[in-house]
């Protein structure tokens, strides 16, 4: 079985075997772009890693003929001490996972091969810094030293020769930290290993390894990627930035992946190896001015970062590396980027003729897309700037400072609004970063650590705020005179890079152009149309203005719980005669008039479908326990305590064991038919007010949780006869239809008895997976759900995704036995699932006419509905 690939040998449509890093270096080999030679060991190989005791011995002569086929492309010689070729080791996963897992330079040094790169580079020092580097790399990640010895050395390294930089030590002083670290890892218990071979075994030991740490292990669980994936092995020549001021490394992204601007966006350092510009410790300059510093070279690079831009026909994620003046690509990837970066990028490049308008709608995340809908720092609201750093990834994010990652995801866990202040994160904090509203950091540049996990997360981070003075042990940190402490309140505008000291009102953010373009595109690919959930009129101008192209569900029972109009509907309920509950709803009847014509006005020309009251009476009444308090010191005999009595009594009354299967629903219609009457009189008198004015209304009225045909044969009847009247009445032309919600598997069995009176279906899966699977859908989650996604029952929590297998078999039986009655009957659902992208593309299967979702997740809708329509 072949388990090692020269880069000649791969290709970018490689990436599950050779990993995304090593299918990608291949592939610019083969185009012909200056990579230094290397090869790559599988993700198979990391997988019989991880089965099979020593594997790496029996793949060891593989190895070594892939490293003399190296070295006969280098013209250097592994271990050498004529010509030594050094080497990088570096993972690479089928998907990106910055940062998280190991990377070893400068492989291949030891006490004879420094001096001969010393010689060949005519420079002791920089081969003394290569050779440390080295030490202190493979000690931490394949012998897990302490890093920390490693670094007071360093700056002991530093106070001796009186220099502030690394790269100013001179040459005697780094061999003395050479043997000094070299003590390091013996008192650590280690002796370090000087053959190379031995070397280069170990690190490829450590990269698998790696796949398998506690930090790679939860950033794959957070960014759902499998664990079955593996870890290829990238064995690169290595090639020096850091030979003197005609050197250097940076990282560029093609386009902005913070806003996708076109233009380069990156940085770099002149003498400096790669990891000094990802680790944060030096703050990079910006990619702009190697123009100046390096005309050539800028054009090279210029000409390859387009080449490459076109070539993947994606925005591109750069690290370079320029050693005397000669340029190499050490990789390239499809860089991430923010969702306002994604929906950018996407449009510039359809208009640019790059891509069609399908892959542009695909480039799109559709969970990426809420980012888009996140607040936004008030723009007229002053703000109280103390610091401007880097706008690394945007979005405004408010909370209490912390600045200890473990405390965050703490804090950040249990619901409580933190921002994570750390001089520079590393790997290890990505728990905390997850649990924060937004991360500010002092060092690091665009593209830190921070930086690139918090735009993957969509959350706001401010980095390399070079003049914050942090704290850590004391717990503040100082800024232009300013002392902020621990718990603070803290306001990052990750957009501009502004540090606002307490705490600002954020607001709901607003279109651009472009979005609204992709989306348009988005729709004219979809099947289903989307629309939204929505009981007030302001949910319906957001909605609108989102793009939903009708309402799906107005809940009216929310429209009983303001406060001027509960007591009214808890008289209603309190009633115990007809008259006395006629008189209530008459008041209720004008109160309901007015939402509609609200509601119906927003929506001019759009169909409204209208859900008849839904809840048990008795969640419109005070708790018993709130009733008999307010009796306290009341006279018993007085008009107060009578009334409280009485609600009183009639809440135990009303009282259920199971309210979710209780008296509610078209179940109230049935036997208080006055209330439906009601409502259906005010949807009507609205309609027909409205459309007397010339605005056009389509009202569908829709009867909850309906389970047999005589259910719904006797509301269509109340509905048709109080429509028929109102309608003459006004003396207007309106249409409306009656339909039902299909809640139950009993709905879904005899869906074609339903059809004969019910001309729309609304799935309603809230209800329809807590009837399937009898679990409640107040209660589960929090009493055993939540552990059964844990323990692999589920993948995910049915409310949220629907369950194909069950939910989504009664759908399909409902929707084969309505359309055998009624062909053309109208197909929609309004659960909670109605914005989940896995359930729309199973909606988008059955062929429904239309998602249903609350306004906020419109957007996110229509891009899933596009998505599974492609
Ligand atoms: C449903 O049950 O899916 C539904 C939309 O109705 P509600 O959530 O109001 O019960
Ligand atoms: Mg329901």
């Amino acid at each position: 079985k072949k388990y090692i690939y020269d880069f000649s040998e791969g290709s970018a449509d490689m990436r599950t075997l050779l990993g995304g890093k090593g299918a990608n270096l291949a592939q610019m080999w083969k185009i012909g772009l200056p990579v230094p030679p290397g090869f790559i060991i599988t993700t198979e190989a990391c997988h019989k890693y991880w089965e099979e005791k020593d594997f790496i011995s029996s793949i060891w002569s593989d190895v070594e003929a892939a490293v003399a086929r190296v070295e006969e492309l280098a013209g250097k010689k592994f271990g050498s001490s004529q010509n030594p070729l050094l080497v990088s080791v570096r993972s690479g996963a089928p998907v990106s996972m910055p940062g998280m897992m190991d990377t070893i330079l400068n492989l291949g040094l030891n006490d004879d091969t420094v001096a001969a790169l010393a010689k060949s580079a005519g420079d002791e020092r920089f081969a003394y810094d290569s050779y440390r580097r080295f030490i202190q790399m493979f000690s931490d990640v394949v012998l897990e030293v302490d890093l920390d010895k490693f670094e007071e050395r360093l700056a002991q390294a530093r106070e001796n020769a009186g220099v502030k930089e690394d790269y100013k030590i001179p040459a005697e002083e780094l061999k003395k930290l050479v043997v000094d670290y070299k003590k390091i890892v013996e008192e650590a218990g280690h002796t370090f290993p000087s053959d190379p071979w031995v070397q280069l075994r170990l690190a490829i030991d450590a990269v698998f390894r790696s796949w398998n740490t506690p930090r790679a292990i939860t950033y794959r669980k957070i960014n759902n990627i499998p664990a079955e994936y593996g870890t290829a092995v990238n064995i690169v020549t290595m090639v020096f930035g850091n030979l003197g001021d005609d050197c250097g490394t940076g990282v560029c992204f093609t386009r902005s992946p913070s806003n996708g601007e076109n233009k380069l966006f990156g940085e770099y350092l002149i003498n400096a190896q790669g990891e000094d510009v990802v680790a944060g410790i030096r703050t990079p300059v910006p990619i702009a001015s190697l123009e100046a510093a390096m005309p050539e070279v800028y054009k090279e690079f210029h000409r390859i970062a387009k080449l490459l831009e076109t070539h993947y026909r994606d925005a591109q994620d750069i690290e370079f590396t320029v050693e005397r003046g000669k340029l190499y690509i050490l990789q390239t990837r499809n860089g991430k980027r923010t969702a306002s970066a994604a929906v950018r990028i996407a449009m510039d490049m359809l208009h640019e003729g790059l891509i069609d308008a399908e892959t542009a709608v695909s480039r799109v995340a559709p969970e990426q897309v809420e980012q888009l809908l996140h607040p936004q720092i008030d723009p007229k609201a002053k703000r109280n700037v103390i610091v401007k750093g880097l706008p690394a990834s945007p979005g405004a994010a408010v909370g209490r400072v912390v600045f200890d990652a473990d405390e965050a995801a703490e804090r950040g866990g249990k619901g409580e609004a933190v921002i994570l202040v750390r001089p520079e994160t590393t790997p290890d904090d990505i728990h905390g970063l997850f649990a924060a509203q937004g991360v500010l950091t002092s060092h690091g540049g665009m593209t830190s650590h921070a930086a690139v996990v918090a735009r993957g997360l969509g959350k706001p981070c401010v980095s390399g705020a070079e003049s914050v003075k942090i704290d850590l042990a004391g717990g503040t940190f100082t800024v232009g005179g300013v002392t902020v402490k621990k718990d603070d309140f803290l306001t990052l505008d990750g957009t501009n890079g502004d540090v606002i000291l307490g705490k600002m009102e954020l607001i709901e953010p607003q279109f651009d152009e472009n979005f609204r373009e992709l989306l348009e595109d988005a729709d004219k690919i979809s099947n289903l149309q989307v629309w939204a959930n929505a009981d007030t009129p302001e949910d319906a101008r957001r909605a609108r203005s989102f793009g939903a192209k009708g309402i799906g569900l107005c809940r009216t029972e929310h429209m009983f719980m303001a406060a001027e109009r509960l007591p009214v509907m808890q008289e209603m309920v309190v009633s115990t005669t007809t008259e006395e509950r006629v008189a209530q709803l008459k008041k209720l009847e004008v109160m309901q008039e007015e939402d509609f014509l609200g509601i119906f006005e927003a929506m001019e020309g759009l169909p409204v479908t209208v859900r008849l009251l839904d809840p048990p009476l008795h969640e419109f009444l005070p708790k018993i326990p709130e009733l008999t308090k307010a009796l306290e010191g009341l006279a018993p005999e007085s008009a107060e305590a009578k009334k409280i009595n009485a609600t009183i009594a009639r809440a135990r009354e009303l009282h259920e064991q199971n309210p979710m299967l209780g008296f509610r629903g078209c179940r109230l219609g049935m036997i208080f038919p006055e209330i439906y009457e009601m409502q259906a009189r005010a949807i009507f008198n609205a309609a027909c007010k409205l459309t007397k004015k010339g605005v056009r209304v389509i009202p569908d009225i829709m009867i909850p949780l309906v389970g047999t045909q005589e259910e719904m044969k006797r509301m269509r009847k109340l509905v048709d006869e109080i429509g028929a009247a109102v309608i003459k009445e006004n003396g207007v032309a309106l249409e409306y239809m009656v339909g039902t919600m299909i809640e139950l598997p009993r709905a879904a069995m005899v869906a074609d008895q339903l059809a004969e009176y019910a001309q729309f279906f609304s799935f309603g899966t809230n209800d329809l997976t807590q009837t399937t699977f009898g679990y409640s859908r107040d209660d589960a989650e929090g009493k055993f759900l939540g552990q059964y996604v844990e323990m692999g029952v589920f993948e995910e929590n049915p409310f949220a995704r629907l369950d194909r297998d069950g939910v989504g078999a009664l759908m399909e039986i409902a929707v084969g036995k309505g359309r055998s009655v009624r062909p053309e009957i109208q197909l929609g659902i309004c659960g909670e699932h109605g914005g989940n992208p896995s359930s729309i593309a199973f909606c988008n299967k059955l062929g429904l006419n239309y998602v249903s979702c609350s306004p906020f997740r419109v957007p996110v809708a229509r891009l899933s509905a596009a998505l599974a329509a492609l």
